[in-house]
């Protein structure tokens, strides 16, 4: 959808319909929204204040999830059973990665086969902002993501090179929310916190995290930018 406006007898959403690239008018009693708060600021008309300091306070962190076609199943070394979520034991610096998950872990086969894995890197703090993983997503090309990947999945395993015949990978420039101290906080008034540990003065805004990823103090407040940051997916 691309606006949705309040009007005296109810909602009024404007929704791109794809198949023709028209734009569809919708009229209902109300609306739930449920968009990406940075989304939701611009789609809802006259958007309420709570909704432009959520907007302007959220931060989305950057991620890669890269898909792993393997031709036969890891070699199964004793000890632990494989989990379907598997996190590789390391530092930043070996395994920057979340893990991966088995798309057949709970498969009812009863030899283990073909399978895909979801391997996860999340790059909100990782290189001090999101803003510079965001960069380091859309400029780092595809080879050098593919040679990382499989670098560090194969310490874990080493059969992994030999078995993969394919790789799919899917840059999020803004994956999902990073959640920070007070990052909930919203006020119901100028000088009244709904979320009773707010600590932000009235009339202002909490601050962006820093690199560690806490917010550590209030900015004055700031009307809606014109213009988010420059990222094109
Ligand atoms: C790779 C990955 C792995 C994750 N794994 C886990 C996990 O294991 N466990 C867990 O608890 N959480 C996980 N999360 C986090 C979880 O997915 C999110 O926190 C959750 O989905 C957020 O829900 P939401 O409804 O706020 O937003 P979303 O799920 O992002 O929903 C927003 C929706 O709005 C739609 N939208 C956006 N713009 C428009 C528009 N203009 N018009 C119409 N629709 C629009 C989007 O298409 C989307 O469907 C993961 C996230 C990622 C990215």
């Amino acid at each position: 959808m691309v606006r949705i406006e309040r009007t005296r007898g109810g909602v009024v959403v404007d929704a791109l319909d794809v198949a023709t690239q028209r734009i569809e008018r919708w009229q209902a009693a109300s609306a739930v929204v449920a968009l990406p708060v940075h989304v939701a600021a611009r789609v809802v008309q006259d958007a309420p204040g709570f909704l432009k300091d959520a907007a302007l306070r959220v931060v989305q962190a950057p991620w890669l999830v890269a898909n792993l076609h393997l031709r036969a199943p890891l070699h199964d070394r004793p000890g632990a059973a494989p989990s379907w979520d598997n996190v590789l034991y390391g530092d930043a610096a070996t395994a920057p990665g979340l893990g991966y998950v088995d798309a057949k872990h709970q498969s009812l086969q009863t030899v283990a086969g073909a399978t895909v894995l979801t391997y996860y890197r999340a790059l909100g703090d990782a290189y001090g902002s999101p803003l510079v993983g965001r960069q380091l997503l859309q400029h780092k090309p595809w080879a050098q993501w593919r040679d990382e990947i499989v670098a560090e999945l194969s310490v874990a395993h080493p059969d992994l090179a030999s078995k993969v015949t394919r790789m799919e990978i899917t840059r999020y420039g803004h994956a999902m929310a990073v959640p920070v101290p007070q990052g909930l906080c919203v006020r119901r008034s100028q000088n009244q916190s709904v979320a009773g540990h707010c600590r932000c003065r009235p009339g202002a805004v909490c601050a962006l995290p820093t690199a560690t990823g806490r917010a550590t103090r209030c900015l004055k407040r700031r009307s809606l930018p014109d213009t988010w940051p420059a990222v094109a997916w």
